[in-house]
């Protein structure tokens, strides 16, 4: 925990470091002993620590200052740290006015200079205070701070990246300035171009990031963004089940193991708010869980995870040269593609124009806190849709699902669909597409077809999350890497034409199993044509492509 802050403010230098020296031989290893030389500094002191969340104490002044006086300077103090205790210091001629300003600024005690010895006179004073702010000083929240809109995308990138990455944030709505007091005192203290470049970013070592870039915001909280190597045995692109599988495999058996991940490990599976279907955990679990897990496990074994994205290959004989997004490459032997999918977009009137302001692709779990007591609707009749109507059902008044067939059963497990008639406030509507949305700078309603009356009906909404099937990451690889119409990857047997190896091939060998059109290229999980789409098939085929990998590394090295 950061310590707590002394301040002591005194114009008199000699004062200033006595007293200084006395409260540190006491309250150091507790305690952070701060000092100013005017109430003006100290003010400054004050905002910045605010800023950074930092909680303070006790403040120790002295009377008479020029600029602000003691109690001047504690008057405006406290109103950024109410809860901080108060001593004014005072030659003995002062004493009347100390006394008036035990009401005026509430100041809790004045000590008389000079206070030796501090045991008799200074140190029972402050313990006594010290122990009442500390019953009653609240636990402070000593993370990152996101300063921000609702409504903006920015925002909501930023959280959900900070989320996905298991980085604890506190989100700060700048929208409720005037119910609460904390955003508020934030507000005052951010200077006008902050205000106009939100979100603003606060780590607690006083760094403020303006409309970051999530590269930016990876760096500065702590992930790898460059590569430690200029070559691997193996580089996997994509941090999902299939790709930390792989990874943790891969680099357990001794193989050099990078996994290149834009956004965070986990994938899709990351966003899901409970699997109940993965071997070995009987009462499910969460996929931010899941994830958690996995990296624990692949960083144990050593394998570097890339805060990077992937936007394009080369080939230069046995190498294979992946190159990022920020123009770095990184050289290996073998590359194992796991980019999987994600959401098809909805073609519809205001969806583009608002998402991220209340429209969202897949369950932005993020936004969950924010659709307490508000009606969330939901598009889609899968797995995923499902699990994200039970998600919100805890947080929402209601959960309306908008689901274009008759029925679930085609789509979705029946346990969720179970779970979901069992559940009071989830309503599913069938035949029901979205056929426009509505708003100016956020969400405000949308417009609903039912294709069994053929009526258009408009319903005020604020959050819609959208999970209407999946496309495959796969553009980044140009035209290297043979694919299906939909841009599914093709592997092994799917690449065999009339008997006929891919053009180009040039080994007296069939592509193998989980092999793409280029040797030492493998594919694995969700974004492979003909794959099964679920956690366990994908962290399955990471894991047994690693043996392709070791047979193949076994020729070319
Ligand atoms: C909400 C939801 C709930 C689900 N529930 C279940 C369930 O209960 N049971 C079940 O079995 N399955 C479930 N699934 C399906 C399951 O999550 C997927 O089948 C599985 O995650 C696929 O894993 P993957 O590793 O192949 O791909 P993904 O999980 O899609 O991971 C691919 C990763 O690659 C990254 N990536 C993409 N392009 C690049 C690039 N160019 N550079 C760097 N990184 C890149 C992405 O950011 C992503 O992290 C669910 C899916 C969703 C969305």
């Amino acid at each position: 925990m950061t310590k707590p802050v002394l301040l002591t403010v005194d114009d008199d230098a000699e004062v200033l470091r006595a007293i200084e020296r006395d409260l540190r031989r006491k309250y150091a290893s507790q305690y952070r002993v701060l000092r100013a030389e005017s109430g003006a500094a100290a003010m400054e002191i004050v905002r910045e620590l605010k800023l950074r969340n930092n909680p303070v104490a006790l403040f120790l002044v002295d009377q008479r200052m020029p600029g602000l006086s003691g109690v001047e300077f504690m008057a405006q103090a406290i109103e950024l740290f109410p809860e901080a205790k108060r001593v004014l210091l005072t030659a003995y001629a002062d004493t009347d006015a100390a006394i008036a300003a035990i009401n005026e600024a509430g100041v809790n005690h004045y000590l008389l200079k000079p206070w030796d010895p501090p045991e008799e006179n200074l140190y029972p004073v402050i313990d006594d205070l010290l122990e009442d702010w500390l019953a009653e000083f609240p636990p402070q929240f000593e993370g990152i701070r996101v300063l921000g809109n609702r409504w903006s995308p920015e925002s909501h990138n930023i959280k959900d990246f900070l989320a996905r990455n298991h980085v604890p944030y506190q989100w700060l709505d700048i929208e409720t300035a005037e119910t609460d007091s904390e955003v508020g005192a934030l507000i005052d203290l951010i200077d006008e171009e902050e205000k106009q470049a939100l979100p603003l970013v606060i780590f607690p070592n006083g760094l403020r990031l303006r409309r970051p870039t999530l590269s930016d915001l990876a760096e500065n909280v702590g992930l790898r963004t460059r590569a430690a190597e200029a070559f691997y045995d193996l580089a996997i692109v994509g941090g999902g089940p299939a790709g930390l599988a792989a990874a943790v495999y891969g680099a357990s058996e001794g193989l050099r193991t990078v996994m290149v991940e834009r956004e965070a490990p986990g994938g899709q599976a990351g966003m899901s708010s409970r699997i109940e279907n993965y071997l070995g955990f009987p009462s499910g679990l969460s996929g931010g869980d899941l994830a958690r897990r996995a990296v624990v496990q692949a960083r144990r074994f050593g394998v570097e995870i890339l805060s990077a994205e992937a936007t394009g290959l080369r080939l230069d004989g046995p190498y294979r040269l992946l190159k990022l997004a920020d123009g770095a490459e990184l050289s290996c032997h073998a590359l194992l593609v796991a980019t999987g999918v994600q959401w098809r977009k909805l073609n519809a009137p205001g969806v583009e124009r608002l998402t991220g302001a209340g429209i969202y692709y897949g369950a932005a779990m993020t936004e969950a806190l924010s659709t307490k007591d508000e009606d969330v609707f939901i598009i889609g009749g899968a797995n995923s849709a499902g699990q994200a109507a039970m998600y919100f059902s805890k947080y929402a008044r209601r959960v309306v699902m908008l689901v274009r067939g008759s029925s679930l059963s085609n789509s979705m497990s029946q346990y969720l669909i179970n779970q979901l008639k069992e559940t009071k406030n989830v309503q599913i509507e069938f035949n029901s597409s979205l056929v426009e949305a509505h708003g100016e700078n956020h969400l405000e309603a949308i417009s609903i077809h039912c294709s069994s009356t053929d009526e258009v009906n408009r319903a005020p909404a604020n959050s819609l999350f959208i999970m209407i099937g999946a496309a495959p990451n796969t553009n980044w690889l140009g035209d290297i890497i043979e694919r299906d119409d939909r841009g599914f990857i093709l592997s092994g047997p799917d690449l065999m034409r009339d008997g006929k190896r891919p053009k180009g091939w040039q080994l007296d060998r069939d592509p193998g199993l989980l092999e793409t059109n280029v040797p030492g290229v493998f594919v694995v999980g969700d974004v492979r044509h003909g794959s099964i789409k679920r956690v366990a098939s994908g962290v399955g085929e990471g894991s047994v492509a690693v043996s392709f990998v070791h047979q193949y590394l076994s020729k070319v090295i």
